[in-house]
């Protein structure tokens, strides 16, 4: 099913985000945890696509296996050093894997590059046309509420999201963040600029402090005080920690939904205990968390 089709049944939607293996030999444990996610029956479930594009195979593969498992897959796709003809290669083994739906991105820089200056596709906004030649898709895009690391401010951000929309991506998952109010200036931002696609909001519970060090490296999230004073007191109790870690991921949801942020986006670091904490935590406020606790 089309994502576009399930946001527009008016209900709040919880989708989680897995990613694919990056080696043959771990294949099996990451098939299994996802497919044990799978059987939580989010709305819908994202297969993240490795760096350039190291993991294209796994990611049909398991995108595959959550559509089977009777779960609409978003598979990610980058054009990093992409050709015309490897997009059109992966999309059509999407296409043949029963996959309507992908988050076209840009991709990060590989390490020691500066600059997208050789790609055949330089922004997310190009890909998507391309991605379109190939295939009736819903597209879906990137974007970042503390704005995106290389953009020069939010304003011209803001500008290049329009024109993603504006090359037909149907609705924005954002980067992860931990202060909502974040989100609501920019979500502010975003309509003023005329971008007025879903954005579903990116959560992500952060387990353990060792994650936490590489995701303020990798995104330049902004960690509040309450979150760096629950790491500081749980960080060598595993336990606590994730107790704690969903416990502050579920407020960060329930005050969004209660603020009119209608489509919630787990990432999940293929924990299926985590994933099922949340829903469980959800059961009473998001429809399909009821269907999947059974309550
Ligand atoms: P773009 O939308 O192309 O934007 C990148 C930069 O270029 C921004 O600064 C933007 O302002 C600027 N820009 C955009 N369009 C134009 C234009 N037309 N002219 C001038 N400047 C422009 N990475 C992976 O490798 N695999 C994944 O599976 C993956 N999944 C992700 C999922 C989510 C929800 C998010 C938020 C990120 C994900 N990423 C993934 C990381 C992403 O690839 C990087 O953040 C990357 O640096 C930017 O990708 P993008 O699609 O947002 O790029």
């Amino acid at each position: 099913m089309k994502i576009s089709e399930i946001f527009k049944s008016g209900q709040p939607t919880l989708s989680l985000e897995v990613f694919p293996p990056k080696t043959s030999e771990v294949y099996d444990s990451v098939e299994k945890a996802t497919n044990e996610i799978a059987s939580l029956k989010p709305d819908f479930m994202s297969v993240t696509y490795g760096a350039a594009g190291s993991t294209r195979t796994y990611t049909t593969a398991i995108a595959s296996n959550i559509e089977k498992a009777g779960v609409t897959a978003l598979a990610h796709l980058t054009c990093v050093n992409a050709s015309k003809e490897s997009i059109r290669e992966q999309v059509e083994a999407l296409k043949a894997a029963g996959i309507e739906n992908i988050l076209a991105l840009r991709g990060d820089l590989p390490e020691g590059m500066e600059s997208t200056e050789d790609w055949v596709y330089k922004h997310a906004s190009e890909l998507i046309p391309v991605i379109k030649e190939f295939g009736d898709f819903c597209i879906g895009g990137a974007c970042y509420p503390e704005k995106h690391p290389e953009a020069a401010d939010l304003k011209t951000d803001i500008a290049n999201m329009k024109k993603k929309v504006d090359a037909g991506c149907e609705f924005l998952t954002t980067q992860m963040f931990f202060d909502n109010n974040l989100l609501y200036n920019y979500l502010y931002r975003l309509r003023e600029g005329g971008v007025t696609v879903p954005v579903v909001a990116g959560i992500m519970p952060v387990t353990n402090a060792k994650q936490m060090a590489r995701i303020i490296k990798l995104s330049q999230a902004f960690i509040p005080r309450r979150y760096v004073a629950l790491l500081d007191r749980y960080s060598d109790n595993p336990a606590a920690l994730k107790q704690a870690a969903i416990a502050y991921a579920t407020d960060q949801i329930i005050d969004l939904l209660a603020n009119g942020v209608e489509h919630i986006h787990v990432y999940t670091m293929n924990k299926p205990e985590v994933a099922a904490q949340i829903q469980q935590n959800l059961s009473e406020i998001i429809p399909s968390c009821k269907k999947s606790v059974g309550v």
